[in-house]
């Protein structure tokens, strides 16, 4: 498995709407994996394949220990993933991100959600979830089409973030580079 880099925002291809897959290869299962791997390294708790350089419908999902049940997975592979359900009540959840990094606002949105995706061996499943868990699908979701967190932000709370982004992009990398 390899680690990915991981674009930062601002960037224009974190913007891309990602295409569906037709299918879940071997091609499939390989991003998927090095999506974990990389997710892990960050360390993260959520990756979309757009935010390493392949505008597809696929996320990876890290469980937390307290929202598993006993034998359930570490890991969500989900590709193509729809929600069929979004529960009436929002909730207001500190979120960040890997392209966003050391970036955290807090981000209202549903509490619960259904979700229907193909899994790593490219067979339907349905997920019912709360918590933590239905968070990250959320914002992992938001990346396929486009948005950040920040976007769910007031415009002067999504200009800071981006300029302090850009400013320590500045001073990473010296204007002659
Ligand atoms: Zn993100």
């Amino acid at each position: 498995m390899a680690i990915l880099p991981i674009i930062t925002a601002p960037d224009r291809r974190l913007k891309a709407k990602s295409k569906p897959l037709d299918r879940v290869d071997d091609d499939t299962r390989k991003l998927l994996d090095d999506m974990v791997a990389t997710m892990r390294a960050a360390p993260g708790i959520g990756l979309s394949a757009v935010q390493v350089g392949s505008p597809v419908r696929a996320i990876v999902v890290g469980v937390r220990e307290a929202d598993r049940e006993e034998d359930a997975p570490e890991t969500l592979f989900l590709v193509n993933p729809e929600i069929t359900f979004e529960s009436d009540e929002d909730v207001l959840i500190e979120e960040g991100c890997l392209s966003l990094p050391d970036q955290f606002e807090n981000v209202e949105r549903p509490d619960e959600i259904t979700v229907k995706f193909l899994d790593r061996d490219g067979k339907p499943q349905t997920l019912q979830c709360g918590g933590t868990t239905a968070r990250v699908i959320q914002h992992e979701m938001d990346h396929l089409e486009g948005v950040l967190f920040v976007d769910h932000l007031s415009k002067i709370k999504r200009d800071i973030i981006l300029r302090r982004l850009l400013k320590v992009r500045r001073q990473k990398q010296p204007a002659d580079a």
